[in-house]
């Protein structure tokens, strides 16, 4: 079949880089005429239209936001692809006009759009309104719409123009930003801590009411970082750490003194941590100051009684060893009278009998000697100590508790064994409380032997240096032949006030453990195959010089 003129083509010619348009048409004489002409920048143009009309969708599509127009003369309201999405209907089956449009809108928030638009029309002014839409499957979104009126170069109003933006993501991320500030602010007012957060411009960004009723400052004092409550004498210190952790962005952790509202100081324990952002930019300090004060003076407080009940149980040791060493210097001060007695007769004699003379006062002598030696111990074992920290050589403290006890030792018929380390490290600590421990220790395994009768007495006092977790430590132990620990965990033993023996105070292995943990050591026992018992502990070597 004959195709009807006229006829247009449009071709794009390669070799030229033009688009040519043939237009064919009947000519005068029956036959055709063609015409022909170029058509490139029209067909640009229309390319160019196609192209931004699909960016435009693209953009509604991932901006979730349509458009409207809605043209006054014909009443015609026009939705891009965009708007029927969001509405969730469909543009093959729903044609949109106002005011059936009204019919998505959430029957609360109806009447307030209507009015809006309303306006828009009367006054042709700007319309913007946010509300909630109930689409056709019944699920409720927010969307935001704004909307001007189109006047043209007359003046005459021709359309309106809008957007709607489906805000529901946006809206539902605010509810739980605001839920979850909601959440912080709770946390943040009832906790009894102070919490507060520092800009990266140095000022402080937030604090709770708890930090405002504390320190009594200002809103501007704390803004400028609250140091006005910072003891004096704390703030060079305050601010080198608080200087470091801010250059090296690393968790902060300080203790200082704040004043209080009737102006006297608490120690606060301070920690912060930065907060950063994804590409490692410092957002923010969160910080948090708790009181530690009444922990503190707890702390001291038992610190006091410790070392309260230590010098009692060290006094009633002293009563105990007070006995033993009358009865330690008796005998050598009643050999010495009856030598003494001996060597004056054996020289009235008219032959003065020398030889003799001269053996009792040798006697004499060795008996003083032993004398001194039994003084010598006890002052040793007595030396003052100034309750500071010194460096202590252990072999040496354990040979003055021996010597002072050795009274009781041989009261007891114990064979003392002593296996100490040469080349021991010293450690630093308070040498009368490791000695009451080493004292405490041993006169433990005597009594626990005493009460053993069908065995041999042997006690084992013994030194050691050991690696333990990379550092040198010093191993004392103290290990009986005595009546054991019995059934059951030896830990009990360390309890406050627990004893087996009929006038035992229960106190010597708690106040032992305790020292012994407070000069970063540990104390346990454990019981020995054979019976008896183990007692050890250990104590941090001094990495310096021995004593
Ligand atoms: P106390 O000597 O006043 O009883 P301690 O705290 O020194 O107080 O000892 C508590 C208890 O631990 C003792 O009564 C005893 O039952 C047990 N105990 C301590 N040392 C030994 C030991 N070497 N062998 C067996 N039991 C021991």
């Amino acid at each position: 079949m004959r195709e009807r003129l006229p006829i247009t083509h449009e071709h794009y010619y390669a070799g030229l880089g033009e688009w040519i348009e043939n237009r064919i048409c009947p000519s005068a004489n029956g036959g055709v005429a063609v015409f022909q002409r170029y058509v490139t920048d029209r067909k640009r143009a229309e390319e160019e239209l196609r192209r931004s009309e699909a960016n435009l969708a693209d953009a509604q599509r991932l901006s979730h936001t349509g458009s409207w127009s809605w043209n006054v003369a014909s009443d015609q309201l026009l939705w891009s692809a965009e708007h029927f999405r969001i509405i969730g209907v469909d543009p093959e089956t729903v044609r949109p006009s106002y005011p059936s449009a009204l019919q998505w809108i959430h029957p609360d928030d109806r009447p307030r759009v209507q009015e809006a638009f309303d306006r828009l029309v009367r006054d042709k002014s700007d319309f913007e309104v946010e509300c909630r839409i109930v689409r056709p499957d019944g699920t409720v979104r927010h969307i935001r719409s704004l909307a001007r009126p189109v006047f043209n170069d007359r003046g005459d109003l021709v359309e309106y123009v809008g957007t709607i933006i489906d805000t529901t993501e946006r809206k539902r991320a605010e509810e739980r930003l605001r839920e979850s500030e909601q959440r912080f602010r709770l946390l943040a007012e009832t906790i009894p801590h102070h919490v507060w957060t520092y800009l990266p411009d140095g000022s402080m960004g937030y604090w709770n009411q708890r930090l405002i009723d504390y320190t009594a400052l200002t809103s501007e004092e704390l803004r400028r970082g609250g140091w006005a409550a910072v003891h004096p004498a704390d703030v060079p210190r305050v601010e080198a750490a608080w200087r470091q952790a801010w250059s090296e962005r690393t968790p902060y952790e300080v203790e200082q003194r704040l004043r209080g509202p009737d102006g006297h100081y608490r120690r606060f324990l301070s920690r912060a941590v930065p907060v950063l952002d994804d590409q490692g930019e410092l957002v923010q300090w969160f910080g948090t100051n708790t009181d530690v004060e009444d922990r503190h003076q707890a702390e001291e407080a038992l610190q006091k009684a410790h070392s309260e009940l230590a010098h009692v149980t060290r006094v009633t040791a002293m009563g105990e060893l007070a006995g033993s060493l009358a009865h330690a210097l008796n005998q050598p001060l009643a050999a010495i009278v009856t030598n003494g007695g001996s060597c004056l007769r054996f020289l009235d004699r008219d032959a003065p009998d020398l030889e003799n003379a001269l053996e009792a006062v040798r006697c004499i002598m060795q008996d003083a000697e032993r004398a001194g030696e039994v003084i010598a111990g006890t002052r040793a074992f007595l030396k003052k100590s100034t309750g500071e920290r010194t460096l202590l050589d252990i072999n040496a403290l354990i040979h003055e508790v021996l010597v002072v006890l050795q009274t009781e030792i041989r009261r007891h018929a114990v064979a003392v064994r002593d296996v100490l380390a040469t080349d021991l490290p010293a450690v630093l600590g308070r040498r009368i409380e490791i000695q009451q421990v080493v004292l405490n220790l041993v006169m433990n395994g005597i009594e626990a032997m005493a009460a053993a009768t069908d065995r041999r007495r042997d006690l084992v006092v013994s030194s050691a240096c050991q690696k333990f977790d990379g550092d040198l430590i010093v191993l004392v132990a103290v290990t009986d032949s005595g009546i054991g620990l019995g059934e059951g965990d030896p830990d009990r033993l360390f309890d406050a006030f627990y004893t087996t023996k009929p006038d035992g105070l229960g106190m010597g292995l708690s106040i032992s453990r305790s020292v012994i943990e407070a000069h970063g050591g540990r104390l346990w026992a454990t019981p020995d195959v054979g019976g008896g018992a183990t007692f050890q502990f250990t104590l941090p070597a001094h990495s310096g010089p021995s004593p």
